[in-house]
């Protein structure tokens, strides 16, 4: 062995010294660096919140954080003027990292599932969004009421009509206001439906022709005990909402068939595809699909006049119109930043919700209904 790489008891702990000193500085430096950093950014996001306040917004915390969240909420949130993401809740300590730095969210603002109700104590937080599965919602609504915030609550609002009864009691006694996210009814072409409906526009009103299936579904949604039920409850819903928007009524029966399952396995507890038709006042036949292995996209109002037709009629962006009289033309908003910037308005100005939780327990017990003619392979009638 060469001597140069001969180290003697003495030189080897004066190298280790000076490494571990040099080594000690660069980490100390670093590790100073990243306090500083750290503290910056915390700062830079507490400044933030107070840049907000200041504009007079109010603070929206998400609970969960996946596809919807992630895709459409928060950056709905850069886009509002009454409203701001001040706040998450998740799980995942990997994603509140990602989040914190994407949206300048000061760490006091974040929250999991178990501390979630120390939410109470944060000014910064003034409305709480559940954006968690279907089953989930009653759980999360009812603690943000008691926490004595406002709360937005995702589609479908609950499993049972019951869970829907108990959220909004919640949000009663707290003095709290609830709305659901039905971001289509501040949509341009689905409001225009509303008006050729409920004015009469191609005269009164014979059929209505409601779609709404896709075909990609996985995880939560396929387990009935996350999801409390198939395509109807995620996606068929929709339908639901657009015949009662076009029309503006209520139905009164409905009849319902399940379709053959393409998949027994993965649908072995929940429907793939079904087709139900609603009678609505005045003799209205509403004639509804969903599936979740089948793509369908369609709201169509046939009058004694005219017609119009919504094709595709509920995504987030491309919907397209024609009528009768010739094609629709609105221009694309952002559905989510309207809706939660109509929630946030409403709560400053002391006004009802226009997507109150009574809308979302009416969905959630026609949903019922179809289940129950399903089933048993009888009309039910909706009280
Ligand atoms: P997702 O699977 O992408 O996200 C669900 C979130 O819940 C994830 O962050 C997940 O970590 C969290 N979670 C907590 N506990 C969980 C559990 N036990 N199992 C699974 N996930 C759990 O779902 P998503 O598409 O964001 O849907 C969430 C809600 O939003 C649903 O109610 C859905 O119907 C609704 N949604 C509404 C729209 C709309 O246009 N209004 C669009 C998509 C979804």
């Amino acid at each position: 062995m060469k001597k140069s790489f001969q180290l003697s008891r003495r030189t080897f702990i004066e190298h280790s010294y000076r490494y571990s000193v040099a080594a000690f500085s660069v980490y100390s430096f670093s590790s100073l660096t990243s306090c500083q950093s750290k503290q910056e950014k915390e700062e830079k996001s507490e400044q933030n919140v107070s840049e907000q306040q200041a504009s007079k917004k109010l603070g929206i915390a998400l609970v969960g954080l996946g596809n919807y969240s992630k895709g459409q909420l928060a950056p709905a949130l850069q886009e509002t003027q009454h409203c701001y993401l001040s706040g998450i809740v998740t799980g995942s300590p990997d994603k509140a990292d990602e989040w914190k730095t994407k949206y300048n969210i000061p760490e006091k603002n974040i929250y999991n599932y178990e501390n979630f109700d120390q939410i109470k104590d944060n000014p910064d937080i003034d409305i709480i969004y559940v954006v968690l599965p279907n089953a989930m919602h009653k759980e999360f609504v009812v603690r943000a009421a008691k926490a004595g915030k406002h709360v937005i609550c995702e589609k479908p609002m609950a499993v049972t009509v019951q869970e829907c009864d108990e959220m909004i009691a919640a949000c009663k006694e707290a003095g709290k206001m609830l709305s659901i996210g039905y971001r289509l009814r501040f949509e341009p072409y689905n409001r225009e439906m509303t008006r050729f409906g409920t004015e009469k526009v191609f005269g009164n009103i014979k059929k209505v022709i409601a779609e709404n299936g896709m075909s990609d579904t996985e995880g939560w949604r396929l387990n009935k005990a996350l999801a409390g039920g198939g395509s109807l409850m995620d996606v068929g819903i929709y339908a639901i909402q657009g015949v009662r928007y076009t029309t503006g009524m209520e139905p009164i029966a409905v009849t319902a068939k399940e379709g053959p399952k393409k998949d027994k396995d993965r649908f072995k507890d929940i429907e793939d595809s079904l087709s139900w038709t609603m009678e609505m006042p005045g003799g209205i036949i509403a004639e509804c699909k969903t599936a979740y292995t089948n793509e369908m996209n369609k709201l169509r109002l046939e009058g004694e006049n005219g017609w119009a037709e919504l094709s595709p009629a509920y995504p987030y962006k491309g919907i397209k119109g024609e009528t009768s009289n010739g094609k629709m033309d609105f221009p694309e908003v952002n559905q989510q930043a309207l809706q939660m910037d109509a929630f946030a308005q409403a709560i400053k100005e002391n006004k009802p919700s226009t997507v109150p939780g009574e809308m979302g327990k009416q969905d959630v017990k026609i949903i019922q209904a179809i289940y129950e003619a399903m089933r048993t392979g009888k009309k039910v009638t909706i009280s």
